[in-house]
């Protein structure tokens, strides 16, 4: 039997909310979600796996996600749940480390794998081993990434209850003073299913095009290494998979002209297939690949894209 009975999950993030919810429901008895958010959010939550919800309100215009955090110190102070979840976002770590704190622990962060005995496995040495730890904490807390549960389906008729819980005024003194919708483009690569991944192996940014015109022909998201996000400023930080960018697993990962670091490869190294592209046949990327291409991505990528267009 699970010796985790109560699970709490929040994620300011829905895909990650309902895969939390999902996950937790293998783990625990009783699934209680911390929403931001209203009565048909919910109910999403309760199909995904919640049993009861605590409602704590919407974000508006003077209102964080970060305000919260003093009513979950509240619910979670009177509640005691063995283990709250929170969805690795930058705001779910920020969170989970001050309620942490709040309490006298520390958190368990960026757990990839939890067994029913309470013990849980990290990534550590950006990678290079996994460690098992175990939190002896009465209220256990944890930051956990899309994938680690993988998507579950909504089931319709679950059943569960909601309560509206009084929002606790936060005495941060950082406000919110406007609230702007992003520019250029947006992705959530936790919730892709197929990736056409880009590296170094691109001398230019204009060569990208080629990767998008792959990624549209078969349904992917792009995705790249942290130099092209950090360094090169190519492509926005979302979009870098790795140890410190997004870590997931989809169906089909195609890396082209990336050297397979570890520190890029922990990101995608639970893809179901990978299919890799590089010129030198020696780059680490191929020892980790499915399908292996040794070649000049310049030259393979027309190819494939060429092929794709004519169906054979
Ligand atoms: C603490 C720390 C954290 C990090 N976190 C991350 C992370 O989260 N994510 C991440 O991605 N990186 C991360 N890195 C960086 C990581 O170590 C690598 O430097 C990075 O992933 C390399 O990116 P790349 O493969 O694009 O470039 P490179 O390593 O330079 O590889 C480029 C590849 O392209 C190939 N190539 C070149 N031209 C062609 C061509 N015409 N056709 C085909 N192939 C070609 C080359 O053979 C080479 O293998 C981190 C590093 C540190 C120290």
């Amino acid at each position: 039997m699970s010796a985790i009975k109560n699970v709490w999950v929040f994620s300011d993030k829905q895909d990650i909310l309902a895969e939390l919810c999902a996950g937790a429901r293998q783990l625990g008895e009783k699934v209680t979600v911390l929403l931001i958010g209203n009565q048909s959010a919910a109910d999403e939550a309760i199909k995904a796996g919640a049993d009861h919800v605590y409602l704590m309100g919407e974000l508006d215009d003077s209102r964080m996600v970060e305000d919260f955090l003093p009513t979950i110190e509240k619910l979670v102070a009177e509640h005691n749940p063995d283990l709250v979840m929170f969805g690795n976002t930058k705001r779910g770590k920020l969170m989970a480390g001050k309620l942490a704190a709040k309490r006298g622990t520390s958190v368990l962060a960026d757990v990839i794998e939890f067994s029913e005995d309470g013990t849980c496995k990290r990534r550590v040495y950006g990678g290079a081993a996994i460690s098992t730890i175990k939190s002896n904490a009465e209220v256990a807390i944890a930051t956990v990434g899309g994938g680690v549960f993988g998507p579950q389906a909504l089931d319709e008729s679950r059943q569960g209850t909601t309560e509206n819980v009084d929002f606790v005024a936060t005495e941060s003194k950082v406000k919110c003073v406007e609230r702007r919708a992003k520019a250029g483009a947006t992705v959530n690569l936790s919730a892709a299913k197929r990736v056409v991944a880009v590296g170094r192996g691109f001398a230019d940014k204009e060569d990208l095009k080629m990767a998008e015109e792959l990624a549209e022909l078969i349904g992917a998201e792009i995705g790249c290494t942290r130099p092209l996000s950090e360094g090169l400023d190519w492509l926005p930080r979302e979009y870098y998979i790795g140890v410190s960018g997004v870590m997931f697993k989809p169906d089909l990962y195609i890396a082209l002209g990336i050297s397979g670091q570890i520190q890029h490869m922990v990101g995608c190294n639970q893809s179901q297939t990978i299919i890799a592209v590089n010129k030198d046949k020696a780059a680490p990327i191929f020892k980790q690949a499915d399908y292996g291409i040794v070649g000049d991505l310049y030259k393979v990528l027309p190819m494939l894209i060429e092929k794709l267009k004519s169906g054979k």
